[in-house]
């Protein structure tokens, strides 16, 4: 008989990449979806807030052009403005989205409940803490700044900006693997609160974890939310943990505070030699 043999890693989690808006910071990922919402308003062509968080986890340009390309914002356009949205509008509407979301981006900077302890418990194990966002640059530094007053660090920040491919594709997980020294993809966990977001991480190979209450799924701001009668909550929590669940997510929990029980198990089935 021939036999070949099978390499499996069996080694620790190496590093946890969050994303930021709706999983670290900003409950309800409040804070693109208005901005969104009033650059379309200043073109004349209203959305609502579902048509504003659809494609939530992209970069934001390519963000504004989802929305722009959606048959029912096309029919609506084309009635205002008699042609349908160019790359020219789009590219305007970008510009337009840059200073209004700079400008209130500090209004939505508080942390979600347990962020800052699950990401020193985290620490606290040698594994390294790395994230990713669809906002560019500029805008990272006002998050990063504000979430640091709060004592929340990280490792490394790759913003949609900083690679040729935004979500759902890997580039921006792959980069903190690069730049975190870290050896292989199935020792990374990736957690997000978007669908493209948890497609991420399952492209560059890595467990993905969604977080199905505090981010775009459910889309209420923590305050909202725990406002909401019990069972309109029951609801929404069924609803957001579905599609996390039919994305292909390994894991979905309510919210970051939830972590630590699914990275203990993710490190067992490790050190079982199972991959993600
Ligand atoms: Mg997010």
């Amino acid at each position: 008989m021939t036999y070949a043999y099978r390499r499996t890693y069996r080694g620790p989690i190496q590093a946890v990449i969050f994303d930021w808006a709706g999983t670290t910071m900003d409950f309800g990922c409040v804070a693109p979806a208005v901005v969104f919402i009033e650059v379309f308003k200043r073109e004349g062509v209203p959305i609502d807030m579902a048509e504003a968080r659809g494609p939530m986890g992209a970069a934001k340009r390519a963000h504004i052009a989802q929305i722009a390309a959606m048959p029912s914002v096309r029919e609506r356009w084309f009635k205002v403005h008699g042609s349908t949205p160019t790359e020219a509008d789009v590219d305007r509407m970008y510009a337009a989205f840059i200073p209004l979301q700079l400008d209130c981006l500090s209004q939505y900077s508080d942390l979600i409940p347990g962020a800052l302890e699950t990401v020193n418990t985290l620490k606290g194990r040698g594994i390294k803490i790395g994230s990713s966002s669809g906002y560019n640059t500029e805008m990272m530094a006002v998050n990063i700044r504000d979430t640091a007053r709060r004592g929340f660090t990280v490792d490394l920040t790759v913003c949609a900006s900083d690679v040729p491919h935004g979500r759902p594709n890997p580039d921006m997980c792959l980069l903190n693997v690069m730049k975190l020294g870290i050896t292989t993809v199935e020792a990374c966990v990736k957690v997000d609160d978007t669908l493209t977001g948890i497609e991420e991480g399952l492209n560059a190979g890595m467990w993905s974890i969604g977080v199905a209450i505090s981010g775009n799924e459910v889309g209420l701001s923590h305050a909202e939310w725990l406002a909401l009668q019990a069972p309109d909550q029951a609801r929404a929590r069924a609803r957001a943990y579905a599609r996390m669940q039919q994305c292909g997510a390994h894991y979905v929990v309510d919210s970051i505070a939830d972590l630590m029980p699914c990275i203990d198990d993710i490190t067992a089935r490790l050190a079982r030699g199972e991959r993600p």
